[in-house]
């Protein structure tokens, strides 16, 4: 049988979001998806935040080891700048990390006939919505939600309980300070 070659012509594009809490399946179903149209010839281009102002090789890692090469950029113009014109698929891991800035350049991508795969936290630790993906899933084509499971229960979780007393909205390095709750075990605390 002919082999597939890769496409020339960019398609139609369009958006897809994944979002839900932390341990809910995020990464794991971007790169289950990303890997289809890497084996689909597709040329796929993935992006996540830094923490730092460098563009960076770096991998998107899913809680359960599984990885694929990505680059870091610090905002959305670096991310922008390092768009390759060939790529068809564009993914972008731990989006609520972009700033407001992310949901123009999806819709740029998009009009541009790129297929835009967008996953991230809808909620901070508060359980309060986290921009810019509110704004995401409403110019979204297609929106997966998931839902990891309560570790106090055992049912579908959507919230991210935070285990530390901090404030602040980005914790980093925090896998080990979160844990996946539903909506009855979940404690906002007193800030909320
Ligand atoms: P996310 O990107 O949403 O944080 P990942 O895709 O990185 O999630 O990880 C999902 C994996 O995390 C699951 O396949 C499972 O192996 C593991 N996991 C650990 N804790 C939980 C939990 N409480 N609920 C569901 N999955 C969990
Ligand atoms: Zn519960």
């Amino acid at each position: 049988m002919a082999r597939l070659e890769p496409r020339k012509q960019l398609g139609r594009g369009t958006i897809e979001v994944i979002c839900g809490s932390m341990f809910s399946g995020k990464s794991e179903e971007l790169i289950r998806r990303l890997r289809r149209a890497e084996i689909a010839k597709q040329r796929v281009q993935i992006f996540k935040p830094g923490v730092d102002d460098r563009f960076a090789e770096d991998h998107i890692v899913s809680h359960n080891q599984q990885r694929l090469p990505s680059s870091r950029v610090p905002d959305t113009a670096t991310l922008v700048a390092h768009v390759d014109p060939e790529a068809e698929v564009i993914g972008i891991d731990e989006a609520q990390f972009f700033d407001d800035g992310l949901v123009e350049v999806c819709q740029n991508l998009a009009a541009a006939g790129r297929r835009v795969i967008v996953a991230g936290l809808d909620k901070d630790y508060r359980g309060q919505p986290f921009e810019p993906m509110p704004a995401m899933l409403a110019v979204a084509e297609y929106i997966t939600k998931t839902l990891a499971i309560c570790v106090q229960c055992g049912e579908p979780a959507n919230f991210s309980q935070r285990l530390t007393s901090s404030r602040e909205r980005v914790v980093v390095g925090a896998d080990e300070v979160y844990e996946a709750r539903c909506r009855h075990c979940f404690e906002p605390g007193d800030d909320a």
